[in-house]
């Protein structure tokens, strides 16, 4: 098998990595044993087969905390972002560890449902919770940060990159603005683990969630991060029962998802930082050409969030004159979202522009197109005639004449 095949060599042009990423070959070829021969359950250490299994576990949990820079016993593997999520944020706010610090926990407007959503679960049992605003790049003001960690706080919850605009928020210094508060620090990096350099030893992280399916690995899985030392982070458990995860996550473990979960781990610890320049370079030059060809004194490009601290393989376009929606059923060519796959199943637009300020017509506008491993250079050729041609049709401009002299 060729370890670089893309999973779909011709078909639609995909563009829609935020939203989930195909299965590495090489990811694959690692899981494969653990659903046939090797197929112990890995709490069964009294056999040979059990031991295989827990030594696998073991050995994925070395490779997730590898890529973070952490140890591995700082790894809980979950179902996915959307549960480490849950169990950071329900799971530190109510420890005994933090009970003297007020009910305050501090997010802003611009993350994903699966953070503001448990959030909202702890507001309505009487939580506080501060929703920061965001400046029209995506950025939160660290200075109101700042004053709403003086209330007193238990734990701030910013991701790493957003997933509708790819912004990345300043996780160093807002690390340092929550220890020098006491507050923990939540950073939900699902988009930005196995992309771009995330190194636990230098920042004032307490706690990370992140999935596999966004970075080559299997759906369905996931981890949390929580810091062993300095401090110690102590978290309650969502799941009860046969005590896995050292108590933080009961049930049988998904050897070949976690298997998954490692194998991607340790490819995207190897070839991130190369492919972090090629994305970028392919993207700047799709988006230049976006631009050139579609940017006019009548119908304008706009680029949604910051253009200089954002993922490497991700661009959002709010095209004037098109509708999102109907530009799709145009463009079949192209998998690409409209805003991001996972509040779309929600009903209402974007809540992440809305938060920096887009108009309506702005956020009808709106299109995600986010570069993967496995995208060329000629099958962004493709993806772009194919946008050109749509949304000058849904612009009305229709095919250019040619003059014939
Ligand atoms: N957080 C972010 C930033 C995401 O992009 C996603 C997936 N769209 C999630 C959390 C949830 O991940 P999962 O669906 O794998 O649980």
């Amino acid at each position: 098998m060729n370890p670089h095949a893309s999973a779909a060599a011709s078909g639609p042009v995909y563009l829609d990595h935020a939203a989930t990423t195909p299965l590495d070959p090489r990811v694959f070829e690692a899981m494969t044993p653990y659903f046939l021969e090797r197929y112990g359950n890995a709490a069964s250490r009294q056999h040979a087969l059990g031991r295989e299994a827990a030594r696998a576990v073991e050995e994925a949990r070395a490779q997730v905390a590898a890529l973070l820079g952490g140890d591995p016993r700082e790894i809980v593997f979950t179902s996915g972002a959307t549960e480490s999520n849950n169990l950071a944020l329900k799971g530190a706010v109510d420890t005994a560890a933090l009970a003297k610090l007020p009910r305050h926990v501090i997010t802003a407007r611009t993350e994903h449902h699966a953070v503001l959503d448990p959030l909202q679960a702890l507001e309505d049992q009487g939580t506080e919770v501060t929703r920061l605003d965001v400046d029209p790049m995506g950025h939160v003001d660290l200075d109101e940060l700042a004053t709403a960690l003086a209330r007193g706080a238990r734990l701030v919850s910013l991701m790493h990159a957003n997933n509708e605009i790819g912004v990345l928020h300043p996780l160093a210094a807002i690390g340092a603005l929550c220890r020098e508060h006491g507050a923990l620090f939540h950073t939900d990096a699902t988009q930005s683990v196995g992309k771009l350099p995330l190194d636990v030893s230098t920042l004032a992280v307490d706690l990370i969630s992140l999935s596999a399916h966004k970075l080559y690995g299997p759906k369905g899985v996931g981890a949390l991060w929580l810091r062993r030392k300095g401090p110690r982070v102590r978290c309650k458990p969502l799941i009860d029962g046969g005590g896995h995860e050292r108590g933080l996550r009961s049930g049988t473990l998904n050897v070949p998802g976690i298997v998954g979960l490692g194998a991607a781990c340790a490819l995207r610890a190897r070839e991130m930082a190369d492919e972090a320049a090629r994305l970028a370079t392919l993207r700047d030059d799709f988006e230049s050409k976006l631009f050139a060809a579609l940017h006019t004194p009548n119908a304008a490009v706009l680029r949604n969030g910051d253009p200089d601290a954002r993922l490497p393989g991700l661009t959002n376009l709010s095209f004037a004159g098109v509708d999102a929606e109907s530009l799709f059923t145009r463009l079949p060519e192209v998998c690409a979202s409209s805003s991001s796959a996972c509040t779309s199943a929600k009903s209402g637009k974007s809540h992440v522009l809305r938060a920096l300020g887009a108009d309506p017509a702005r956020v009808a506008g709106s299109v995600r197109f986010s570069l993967g491993r496995t995208t060329s250079a000629e099958e962004l050729t493709r993806a772009l005639d194919a946008v050109l041609r749509a949304v000058r049709e849904e612009r009305g401009e229709g095919p250019r004449e040619v003059c014939g002299g």
